[in-house]
């Protein structure tokens, strides 16, 4: 897959919005967004009024850039969720909530989606008992995700869980810290997800 190398928190000033890309970072004053909330580069210090077009194009960037999606695999989400039961914009967060990479991240096993996806690839995660290493991989309600015994002594992974209360553990999520372990017990209402996004403007564009 694609990767981007560049600095993170200019892709959050390009949309404007914190996307949480760093991880422990993201939820002090040091944040880029909090000091210096215009976009990056020297032109103009302030966000261009956009079309409709563009407001469409920057919220479906904004998501893809949050779960580190390429616009192939979004797409493939967006018509996933076209087809599902439900509020179309709805169920496509949660189906990129229900991502192996989001939920390790959001169970406190990594800082961020990035970081997820590595361990992920490093073949230190399980999910009901059998290593998975595709962080795309799809969960459903009552999936249980582990980290590998032999894995829970990697500094990363546990300096992670331990601060994981302080980012907050979502409602959707029972995370037990002791067992390096987490079960899947809710898909979440859009409430919940609690993203500043405006998902409607997304199938707006993906509709045309
Ligand atoms: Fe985005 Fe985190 Fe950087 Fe803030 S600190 S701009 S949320 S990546």
């Amino acid at each position: 897959m694609a990767r981007y190398i560049g600095a993170l928190c200019r892709i959050c000033r390009r949309e404007g919005d914190k996307l949480f890309l760093k991880g422990d970072r993201c939820y002090t004053e040091k944040c880029a967004i909090e000091r210096r909330k215009y976009p990056p580069g020297q032109h103009g210090q302030g966000y261009k009024k956009l079309s409709d077009y563009g407001l469409q194009l920057r919220e479906k960037q904004k998501v893809r850039k949050m779960y580190g999606i390429l616009e192939r695999q979004f797409r493939k989400y967006f018509h996933e969720a076209e087809r599902k039961k439900g509020i179309t914009g709805e169920v496509l967060l949660q189906l990129v909530e229900f991502r192996l990479d989001s939920m390790v991240y959001r169970m406190g096993f990594a800082p961020n989606r990035r970081g997820a996806r590595q361990i992920i690839r490093h073949g230190h995660v399980l999910v009901n008992g059998r290593e998975v290493n595709l962080p795309s991989f799809g969960l459903k309600k009552g999936d249980v995700i582990e980290i590998k015994e032999s894995s829970r002594s990697i500094p990363e992974i546990a300096d992670s869980l331990s601060k994981s209360e302080h980012r907050g553990i979502p409602a959707w999520v029972e995370v037990d810290s002791a067992n390096f372990k987490g079960k899947v017990v809710n898909i979440p209402s859009r409430d919940e997800i609690q993203l500043p996004v405006q998902e409607q403007l997304i199938v707006e564009l993906y509709s045309k």
